[in-house]
């Protein structure tokens, strides 16, 4: 096991991304490193692994924060983006929701939808949607977006011939995958993104479907709890607008065993990392010119426009609560 201060360093070098502009502020062990501590597992949370792989603390998402920049997935656990709010990820979260008891068979469906919606935009919004709503956004609208995505779903059923074996349901806390299936004589696992519209994300999802790290995670899940390994990750893209359309994605998944290879000493990097402070914490990036694919990183300003405090970060953006430190929120 590494020490903290020795993962912190093989972090440093194995992500030493020279394009990245985190190496101009302080790439050297910093003193006060000292200061980082290891944060133990949650007692019972992990799934058996059958002793072979321990299961990691941190979500697929949360990696992958961790991959496309260190200190992104740093900032982004204590940090959230201000501005204008929009509806893309109560529309998501509503249609999950939805497509998930389609596939459960409820007849109820689009109104735990709908329900859903509303609650998420509530919450995010902090306003009785139904009486204060954004005029950019009108509640109709959106609830007609929902029962058209829906709608869409169940026309092109991406499943068809598949026989889903787990329907968002988590195989760890940190892991929910949208469904698993039955496949023929193998297991596919399948992952749902929404799109407000067509855009160049389609062809960057298509490319992601091949090197996904999310399914590749929920894969491993599932065979560290059945001892069956899956073979194939589909990725089911539902665009929103103009015209709701599903464009569905296969990919091999491979070798587990070598994947997991490479994953582990990630997430060593991440528990070591988890407890540090930011003066501990200028390992480089590996994003060209902090842009990420839905363009450039939400905390450009606060990473090159301040002096990293918490009082010149508070000015550009909104504190998030404390959470667990081993504890990943679910994804919606
Ligand atoms: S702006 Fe974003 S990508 Fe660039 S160093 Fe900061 S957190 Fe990383």
């Amino acid at each position: 096991m590494l020490s903290p201060m020795d993962a912190v360093q093989d972090a440093a070098n194995d992500l030493d991304a020279a394009h990245c502009p985190c190496r101009l502020l302080k790439t050297e062990r910093a003193d006060s490193v000292a200061s980082i501590t290891v944060v133990p597992p949650v007692a019972g949370a992990p799934p058996s692994t059958g002793g072979r792989n321990p299961a990691p603390h941190c979500s697929p998402s949360q990696t992958i924060d961790y991959l496309t920049c260190p200190r992104l997935w740093w900032l982004k656990r204590r940090w959230s983006r201000r501005g204008a709010w929009t509806p893309h990820l109560a529309l998501g979260t509503a249609i999950h929701r939805g497509w998930a008891a389609m596939l459960r068979g409820e007849p109820n469906a689009t109104t735990i939808a709908q329900t859903t919606l509303l609650a998420e935009i509530t919450e995010q919004t902090g306003v009785d949607y139904e009486v204060a709503q954004d005029t950019n956004w009108p509640l109709d609208d959106l609830e007609r977006l929902v029962d058209r995505g829906l709608d869409a779903l169940e026309r092109h059923t991406p499943l068809a011939g598949m026989q889903p074996l787990l329907i968002e349901t988590p195989l760890t806390p940190h892991m929910i995958p949208d469904v698993i299936c039955q496949d023929g004589d193998s297991v596919t696992v399948v992952d749902l993104k929404t799109t407000y519209k067509t855009s160049t994300y389609l062809a960057d999802t298509l490319a992601d479907t091949q090197h996904d790290w999310q399914m590749r995670q929920y894969a491993w899940g599932w065979r560290a709890l059945t001892d069956v390994a899956p073979t194939t990750m589909q990725r089911v893209l539902l665009v929103l607008t103009p015209k709701p359309a599903v464009h569905v994605f296969r990919a091999p998944i491979g070798d587990l065993d070598r994947w997991y290879a490479q994953a582990a000493p990630i997430w060593t990097h991440m528990a070591a990392l988890t407890g540090a402070t930011l003066d501990a914490w200028q390992l480089p990036g590996a994003t060209p010119q902090c842009r990420t694919k839905y363009g450039r990183c939400d905390f450009y300003d606060g990473c090159w426009g301040t002096d990293l405090s918490d009082k010149q970060l508070g000015v550009l953006y909104n504190q998030r609560p404390p959470r667990l430190e081993t504890n990943d929120a679910p994804r919606p």
